[in-house]
């Protein structure tokens, strides 16, 4: 098992799905930079959409994500209108330049959409985009409510890829969270998925929820493999009601401390590895045969908005509400609000309104970044502050959890839980931010 070290862990950090995060864009960066990264993009330039869908059938208390209830057809109608008007101003910024590799459809979920406005969505933006044959198309799916309609619209666009919002299997736990989904309910949507064509199929799990132990854990992970996912994303739920209001209906009180969320991330990893899942990044597992698994294999793994990935991509555009593009020179990130997306969609503007200007140095510290966190090593020869870094990481050197060669930083066997505090490290950003951010572990 890891050893716990709390004083490491005592500062909040971000999960760095981007470097500069999030908590640091500002509207300065807006429509006008977003046009200027679709001009930048070269002709031939492999790209990823990123289509957010902001609706949900059902809401869980814990989730943190830019989603509301799909309650009104007509609601769920006038954004799918808005999504597509911007996808045709994108194309229109990229006149033909790009090719599209990779479609990740989040939400949200997806599925909330019916079956034909999905059919429509993939058809607008393949008629849009100069997307290439062998594209890979991923989706995010609520179980509840996944049907045999939506799993046929899935095939016939060709999705390889899925993820399945499962957190726990444990009945006590689901009911503290709000999201009651019994096991039978996951089977018939990994059927599902599996009949329409997806290979590589995810469960996005979650550690530190309320009523969790061990025993509850460990009978998630395993039901999972069971289930024969291929990829697995073990979360840590943060509790952060003061800024994700609908947290407040969890208690508090039944939420484990600090060192059983300490000890649940180590249970997790070491049952996972001990049977034989690939670990990737912090929080990430493979099957063998998953392409996540090959990509960590041959050092190909990258972090983005959706957490460890094969993607290669480096430009990201981010379509819907609150979807972030990731340009050379910036980050870009869309309106939140669905209306006024959509009222800024219908004047023909492009949705950016915040985000933060990337010059190469800063395009620099956020490779050291992604390197340290996807392969456990960065060589930090070229940042500037490489002396501070080194004496705020001393403690961590102290105890055997990294190791230095000259400039190149690499993290230890044991250094994975505090991995994300060592990257912070990096992050100049980092003492101003740090009350936004959730924990560490
Ligand atoms: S289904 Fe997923 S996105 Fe929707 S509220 Fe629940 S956790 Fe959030």
């Amino acid at each position: 098992m890891w050893p716990y070290y709390p004083e490491l862990l005592t500062t909040p950090v971000p999960r760095y799905t981007s470097y500069p995060t999030a908590a640091e864009f500002h509207d300065s960066v807006g429509e006008e930079q977003q046009r200027a990264g679709l001009q930048e993009v070269t002709a031939e330039e492999p790209l990823s959409l990123y289509i957010h869908i902001p609706y949900c059938r059902e809401i869980c208390w814990y989730c943190g994500c830019n989603t509301g209830a799909a309650n009104r057809a007509q609601r769920l109608g006038n954004y799918l209108q808005r999504l597509s008007q911007e996808i045709d101003l994108v194309a229109e910024g990229l006149e033909g330049r790009g090719r599209v590799t990779r479609i990740a459809f989040g939400g949200g979920s997806p599925n909330t959409i019916a079956p034909e406005q999905f059919d429509e969505l993939v058809g607008r933006l393949r008629s849009a985009f100069s997307v290439t044959s062998n594209a890979i198309l991923s989706v995010e799916i609520d179980p509840r409510g996944f049907d045999a309609g939506f799993a046929a619209a899935l095939a016939r666009a060709g999705v390889s890829r899925a993820s399945l919002g499962v957190q726990t299997f444990d009945p006590r736990v689901q009911a503290a969270i709000g999201r009651i989904q019994p096991p039978e309910t996951i089977e018939h949507a990994v059927g599902l998925l599996r009949s329409s064509g997806v290979t590589s199929l995810n469960f996005d799990l979650m550690y530190g929820l309320p009523l969790q132990n061990e025993a509850a854990l460990h009978g998630s992970l395993a039901l999972s493999q069971q289930l024969g996912a291929d990829r697995l994303a073990v979360f840590g739920y943060a509790h952060v009601p003061h800024l994700i209001p609908r947290q407040r209906r969890i208690d508090a009180t039944a939420l484990p401390g600090a060192p059983d969320r300490f000890q649940q991330a180590g249970q997790a990893h070491e049952w996972l590895t001990g049977q034989g899942w690939i670990p990737v990044g912090f929080d990430h597992f493979a099957g063998e045969h998953d392409p996540l698994a090959a990509a960590a294999r041959e050092k190909r793994v990258r972090r983005n908005f959706q957490g460890f990935t094969d993607d290669p991509c480096d430009t990201l555009i981010g379509l819907g509400a609150s979807a972030i593009s990731r340009f050379a020179a910036c980050l870009v990130q869309n309106e939140r609000n669905s209306g006024r997306y959509g009222m800024k969609v219908g004047m023909a503007q492009l949705a950016g309104v915040r985000g933060i200007a990337t010059p190469p140095r800063e395009v620099m510290r956020s490779h050291f970044i992604e390197h340290l966190l996807c392969h456990g090593r960065a060589h930090l020869h070229y940042l500037p502050d490489r002396m501070r870094v080194r004496k705020v990481l001393q403690p961590f050197k102290e105890r055997g959890l990294i190791s230095w060669d000259h400039w190149e930083l690499r993290l230890g066997p044991e250094a994975l839980p505090y991995a994300r505090s060592i990257a912070a490290a990096l992050d100049p950003w980092r003492v101003a931010s740090s009350v936004r951010f959730s924990s560490a572990v």
